[in-house]
C-alpha cells in the first residue's frame, strides 16, 4: 500500500504526518484570519529594578482563538515565522504597545512605565521597519522614550551591519534595545560591543537551575561581568523563587522578570499591580527588596 510502497525508503502516505500538516495548516489559516481581524492581544509582565521597584512590562503577544481557548506564543509563533505571519502579527503588537504606552501616559501611575517588545529577526531584516516603527509612535503619539525592543541573537546571523544601522535610526529617537535569551544562540563576543545596546538578558534557562547547577551559575555570573564591563544593563528573567533571586542579587544590580515579580497580565490587571506600586506605597510592595 502507500504507506509502504517506497522501497527506496519514500513515504507517499504517513496518517500521523498527514493529520500533522492538516492541523497545522488549520492553524495557519486561523491565524491568518484572527490577525486580520485583529483579535491577538498583548499581556504585560512587570519588569523591576535591583531595588523592586517597578521599571516597566515586557508585552507578550496572546491568541485567544475560538475553539482551543488561549494559545502559548511557544505554539503560534513558530508557526508564524515559517508562514511570514511574523510581519502581520509583528505590526500589530507594536500598534498594541504603542497605544497601550500613549494611554498609560495619562496616568501618575503608569506614566513612567516602560513598554519592550519582542521583535523577530524577519521583522528586523524588513527594508521599512524603522518607518514603520517611526510612524507608528506618531500615529498613537507613544513616548518613544518609553518603548523597548527586544532582539534574539537569531537577528545577528546575517547582515549584522544592517541590523546596526537599523538599531542606531530607532535608538536616535529614543528606542531602547535588549538582547534576548542571550546565552543560548550564537552571537558572537565580537558584535557584541559593536551592537548599541541597552541591556542583556539572561535566559530563564540559566536562571531555572541556577541554585543547583554550577554551570548556569557560572554563565549566570559570567554574563553579569560581561554586562558590567560593556557598561549594559542586565535583566534576569525567569526568577521564580527568593532563592534565585538572592542568588543573583550577590553578583550585582540586575533588573528582575519572573512569576516571583508577578505573570504576564491583562492590562487593567498590570495597571491594579502599577498602582500597588506607585510611590506613597513602595515600603509595601512586592515580596519585598525594599522591605528586606
Ligand atoms: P521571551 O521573550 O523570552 O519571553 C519570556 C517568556 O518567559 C514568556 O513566555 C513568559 O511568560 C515566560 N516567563 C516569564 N517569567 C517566567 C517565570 O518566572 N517562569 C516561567 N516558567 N516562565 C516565565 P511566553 O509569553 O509564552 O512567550 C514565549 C516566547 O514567545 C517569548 O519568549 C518570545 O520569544 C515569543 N513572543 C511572545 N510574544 C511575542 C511577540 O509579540 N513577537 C515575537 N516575535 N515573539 C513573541
Ligand atoms: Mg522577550
Ligand atoms: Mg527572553
Ligand atoms: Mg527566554
Amino acid at each position: 500500500d502507500a504507506k509502504t510502497a517506497g522501497r527506496n525508503g519514500l513515504r507517499f502516505f504517513d496518517p500521523a504526518m498527514q493529520t500533522m500538516i492538516t492541523a497545522r495548516a488549520a492553524l495557519e489559516a486561523d491565524l491568518r484570519e484572527d490577525l486580520k481581524q485583529e483579535r491577538l492581544l498583548l499581556h504585560y509582565q512587570p519588569q523591576v529594578d535591583h531595588e523592586g521597584r517597578l521599571l516597566g512590562a515586557e508585552a507578550l503577544a496572546r491568541w485567544p482563538h475560538a475553539q482551543k481557548g488561549m494559545i502559548s506564543p511557544s505554539e503560534f509563533i513558530p508557526v508564524a515565522e515559517s508562514t511570514g505571519l511574523i510581519l502581520p502579527l509583528g505590526a500589530l503588537m507594536l500598534k498594541t504597545a504603542c497605544h497601550q504606552l500613549a494611554r498609560w501616559s495619562t496616568d501618575p501611575a503608569t506614566e513612567r512605565l516602560t513598554v519592550a517588545i519582542n521583535v523577530s529577526a524577519l521583522q528586523m531584516r524588513q527594508k521599512t521597519f524603522v518607518e514603520e516603527v517611526r510612524a507608528m509612535v506618531e500615529q498613537t503619539g507613544a513616548n518613544p522614550h518609553r518603548l523597548k525592543i527586544e532582539l534574539t541573537e537569531s537577528t545577528l546571523v546575517s547582515n549584522v551591519d544592517d541590523v546596526i544601522a537599523k538599531m542606531d535610526r530607532l535608538k536616535a529617537i529614543g528606542i531602547g534595545f535588549s538582547l534576548d535569551d542571550f546565552g543560548t544562540g550564537y552571537s558572537s563576543l565580537s558584535y557584541l560591543k559593536r551592537l548599541p545596546l541597552d541591556q542583556l538578558k539572561i535566559d530563564r534557562s540559566f536562571v531555572k537551575d541556577v541554585l543547583v547547577d554550577p554551570n548556569d551559575a557560572a554563565i549566570a555570573q559570567m554574563i553579569i561581568a560581561l554586562s558590567k564591563s560593556l557598561g549594559l544593563a542586565v535583566i534576569a528573567e525567569g526568577v521564580e523563587t527568593e532563592e534565585q533571586y538572592a542568588f543573583l542579587a550577590q553578583h550585582g544590580q540586575l533588573n528582575y522578570q519572573g512569576y516571583l515579580f508577578g505573570r504576564p497580565l491583562p492590562p487593567a490587571d498590570f495597571e491594579s499591580l502599577a498602582r500597588a506600586f506607585s510611590p506613597r506605597r513602595r515600603s509595601k510592595q512586592v515580596h519585598g527588596s525594599v522591605d528586606r
